[in-house]
């Protein structure tokens, strides 16, 4: 079942929308290779965008491990057997506190996470940096690539993350938050983890 819609946001950048929770599934594009950020419940969409444009997907990247953006992951390393990298804050989020009890049922079990610090990372032909900005879960991330921030669910076009999980802190994700409007400039690109997308300078109109 087809539940997704695909948007393409630039000439390297599509999203796939999981209609259900609002939830952003990113495809970074280059040279015939292919980032997911997030694949969230989208396999089928994910799949089919994959064989339709011949692309190699050579990592999968989760900005934390609640189900709705980690749900599709299992599916995709068996079916892809790509590397899978989380910020090693986040297991605790991956182990106890994924919140997958909402909708009792289990996250499909995911092989092997490559559990990683805040770096610069290099997948194939992508240079991108992961920035811890804990908060909304301990382990959250940004990941940066050129003008790009994927943001999860740290920073929204018309909010912030939730911060009452058992491990997320507002001190924290205030702090992060703080970190995004020095460091980043006003053209970047916020692409959260759920609704629209837009330039820092509009978001920090509206917040
Ligand atoms: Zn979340």
């Amino acid at each position: 079942m087809i539940n997704s819609e695909l948007i393409q946001i630039a000439n390297n950048l599509f999203c796939i929308k999981s209609i259900e929770m609002d939830n952003n599934t990113y495809l970074l594009v280059k040279n015939g290779q292919c980032i997911i950020i997030d694949p969230s419940f989208n396999f089928e969409s994910i799949d089919h965008f994959l064989t339709k444009k011949n692309l190699k997907l050579v990592g999968i990247i989760l900005t934390h491990c609640h189900y709705d953006h980690s749900w599709a992951v299992s599916a995709l390393e068996k079916k892809y057997a790509c590397p899978i990298y989380a910020h090693e804050f986040d297991k605790s989020t991956y182990l106890k506190y994924d919140c997958s009890q909402w909708i009792q049922k289990s996250v499909p079990k995911i092989k092997k996470i490559n559990w990683i610090h805040e770096v610069d990372l290099t997948i194939s032909d992508f240079n991108l940096q992961i920035v811890l900005t804990p908060g909304h879960t301990s382990g959250s991330i940004c990941v940066n690539y050129n003008n790009y921030l994927f943001t999860g669910d740290t920073l929204f076009t018309n909010g912030i993350g939730r911060f009452d999980f058992p491990n997320s802190s507002f001190h924290d994700l205030k702090k992060s938050l703080d970190f995004i409007y020095k460091k980043y400039p006003p053209k970047t690109l916020i692409l959260p983890g759920h609704g629209d997308w837009n330039n820092l300078k509009f978001i920090r109109k509206v917040l």
